[in-house]
C-alpha cells in the first residue's frame, strides 16, 4: 500500500506540473542533458568534440541527419533520441547518421 499512497501523493503534483507547463511547445534538449552529454550532443555541430567522436565529419547537423524530424531548415525540430523535445537544426550528437538523398 505504500507504493499506493505515493502515488496518491505525486499524481496531483505531477497533473499540476504538467498543467504549468502550458500548450505543448516542445522543449529544446540542452547539453548538459545527462542522455545529450552521453550522446555528445551540441546546439552547435561546430562544436562538436571532434577528438572524442571520430565520426563527425564537416557538414554533419541535425538538419541533415536521418533521425531529425523537422525539416531541413528548421531552426529545430524533433529527435527520437530525445522523445518530447527538440533539437536545434545546427546541433549533432554521435549518433548522427546521414539522410539519405
Ligand atoms: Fe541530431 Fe541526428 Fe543526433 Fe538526433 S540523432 S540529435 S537529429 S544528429
Amino acid at each position: 500500500m505504500t507504493s499506493r499512497r505515493r502515488f496518491i501523493q505525486i499524481a496531483p503534483l505531477a497533473a499540476a506540473s504538467l498543467w504549468a507547463a502550458g500548450p505543448v511547445h516542445a522543449q529544446l534538449v540542452g547539453e548538459k542533458d545527462p542522455q545529450a552529454a552521453a550522446l555528445g550532443y551540441v546546439a552547435d555541430a561546430a562544436r562538436a568534440d571532434k577528438a572524442k567522436f571520430k565520426n563527425y565529419a564537416a557538414g554533419q547537423q541535425c538538419g541533415n541527419c536521418a533521425l531529425y524530424q523537422g525539416k531541413a531548415a528548421d531552426a529545430a525540430g524533433g529527435c527520437p533520441l530525445f522523445a518530447g523535445r527538440q533539437v536545434a537544426g545546427k546541433g549533432w550528437c554521435s549518433a548522427y547518421s546521414k539522410k539519405a538523398g
